[in-house]
């Protein structure tokens, strides 16, 4: 039985000579270094005891070496756990523990309490740096490449990634080979990736976006990608000459935006930007066309389905709407009560179902059961709407749904109708508790750059375009709103900030 994942994605890289990977310093790692990086990685996690099956924790930064451990657990049969490099020892403690891990792969800055943590949970510790360098890679030197990779099966795991969990404890996504393959194939298809394009990877590789959607299209087509530890808006715009594609969420491209050295000029060349992992604001997408002349082609995805729509690569990619399901991926929209399938033009529940989607939660067979159906349809927790072109729009997560006084109020809704003012940049629409209304709708703005913003004339402006159980009770304007790393705005954590307003 072969290893479908390790042969479409790594095996072909074993007599490719030219680069895989340009680092920022100009340096670069060829496709047979790299095959041989993981060839010798591989023989440490066999000589190490991991077996097939076996759970790899990492959590290290971003580099060649990082990217390598992936393919090594691919190569090795070992299931691969990225972890977030923000995390603290005792967070890790949590994903070590909860997935059994055999190994643990951690920065030498953070040994002391990451050992403690593996020796707790009875699995091994070694260290990888940002260089590369590290007891792991102490041992790798003197290791043969010539590892021979494990058979795997279609279902097998290759990957278990947790959840960001901003409500309960973070759950593991388990995918397998077949999830990973399918949905990468698809996005090359999709998004006409080839052995040219050279990709400018500017996003973490401890998430679903960074790993899978951006490097397992790379390594599928034969292309190479211009692979940054993180996103600095002068070293993107210093080597965006020489990608012909970028991936982002929409955070990159705001910034961008705010730099008037991205013009046209400096795009003219490319063939793609994405979007993911948030909402991109319509207005993003307008004011990005114009400096640009490039629509950004945004796409929907989670970590346990990986993608599941795209806008079309030929065609209109509509501003604020997260486009078709991709091939393969049946999309419904249901009651989130009954689960009834609800007719086009109305919001509710997006059910995603092919063979994207994960196997289920890492023993947690009850929080599966409430999320993927018998029928293999997975209750995605987002609401969102097809409209009747058949563009799907994302009108936000269930759980940020506000119930006031008994009616239900979307978010989205309200945001849309603030972001429209000149004065705002962008907002965003909670639900606070209040002693009548059960919740109450608040909204928190961020004015546009060097404007101040009337919290008076937003009222008076919201009085003709809301109906009056939908017009926020307390408006309050910040700087910035609170983002994880993925650019997701973190609504847990306005609702602390003002959870006391009305009490
Ligand atoms: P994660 O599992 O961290 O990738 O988060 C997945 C969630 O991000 C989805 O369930 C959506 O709520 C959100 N998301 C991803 N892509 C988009 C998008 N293009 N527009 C709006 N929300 C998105």
């Amino acid at each position: 039985m072969p290893n479908m994942l390790y042969d479409a994605l790594f095996a072909p890289l074993r007599d490719r000579e030219t680069p895989l990977l340009h680092t920022a310093d100009g340096g670069t790692v060829s496709g047979n270094a790299f095959h041989a990086m993981i060839h010798r990685f591989a023989t440490v996690l066999a000589s190490l005891g991991l077996e097939p099956g076996d759970r790899l924790a990492v959590q290290v930064a971003k580099s060649p070496e990082a990217l390598a451990l992936y393919g090594a657990s691919v190569a090795a049969g070992v299931v691969f756990l990225p972890l977030n490099t923000a995390y603290t020892a005792a967070e890790v403690a949590y994903f070590v523990e909860n997935s059994g891990a055999k190994l643990l792969i951690g920065d030498d800055a953070q040994a002391r309490p990451l050992k403690a943590v593996a020796d707790k949970a009875g699995a091994s510790f070694l260290t990888m740096n940002t260089n590369g360098s590290g007891s792991f890679a102490d041992i790798a030197p003197r290791q043969s490449d010539a590892f021979e990779p494990v058979d795997r099966g279609p279902n097998d795991l290759a990957a278990l990634l947790y959840t960001s969990g901003t409500t309960g404890r973070s759950k593991g996504a388990m995918l397998s080979q077949k999830n990973l393959l399918s949905n990468a194939e698809t996005l090359v298809k999709e998004w006409r990736f080839t052995g040219e394009d050279v990709l400018l990877h500017a996003l973490p590789i401890f998430h679903t976006h960074g790993l899978f959607v951006a490097s397992n299209v790379v390594f599928l087509s034969g292309g190479s990608m211009i692979f940054l530890p993180s996103f600095k808006v002068d070293e993107v715009i210093r080597l965006l000459p020489k990608a012909t594609a970028m991936m982002g969420v929409p955070t990159f491209y705001t910034r961008l935006l705010d730099d008037p050295r991205f013009d046209r000029a400096l795009t003219g060349h490319m063939r793609l930007f994405t979007s993911g992992s948030a909402p991109l604001l319509a207005e993003t997408h307008v004011a990005f066309e114009a400096r640009t002349g490039h629509k950004i082609l945004e796409r929907y995805g989670m970590t346990e389905t990986n993608m599941n729509t795209s806008n079309p690569y030929d065609g209109d990619r509509r501003a604020g709407t997260v486009g078709f399901p991709l091939p393969g991926v049946e999309l419904k929209i249901t009651d989130p009560v009954t689960g009834e399938s609800l007719p086009q033009g109305e919001p509710g529940m997006i059910e995603v179902r092919g063979p994207n989607v994960f196997q289920g939660y890492w023993q947690m067979p009850d929080k599966t059961k409430e999320e993927l159906r018998d029928d293999g349809f997975f209750i995605t927790g987002d609401i969102g709407v097809i409209d009747f072109d058949g563009y799907v729009s994302i009108v936000g997560r269930q759980k940020d749904l506000i119930i006031t006084g008994g009616y239900n109020v979307y978010p989205k809704e309200i945001e849309l109708v603030f972001d429209e003012h000149p004065a705002v940049r962008e907002s965003a629409v909670i639900g606070l508790p209040h002693p009548d209304f059960g919740e109450a709708v608040a909204c928190v703005v961020v004015p546009e750059k060097g404007a101040s913003v009337s919290v008076q004339e937003l009222e008076t402006m919201m009085q003709d375009r809301l109906a009056r159980f939908k017009q926020p009770k307390a408006i309050f304007v910040i700087d910035e709103l609170p983002r994880n790393t993925m650019g997701k705005v973190q609504k847990n954590v306005l609702r602390d900030l003002y959870r006391d307003r009305f009490k």
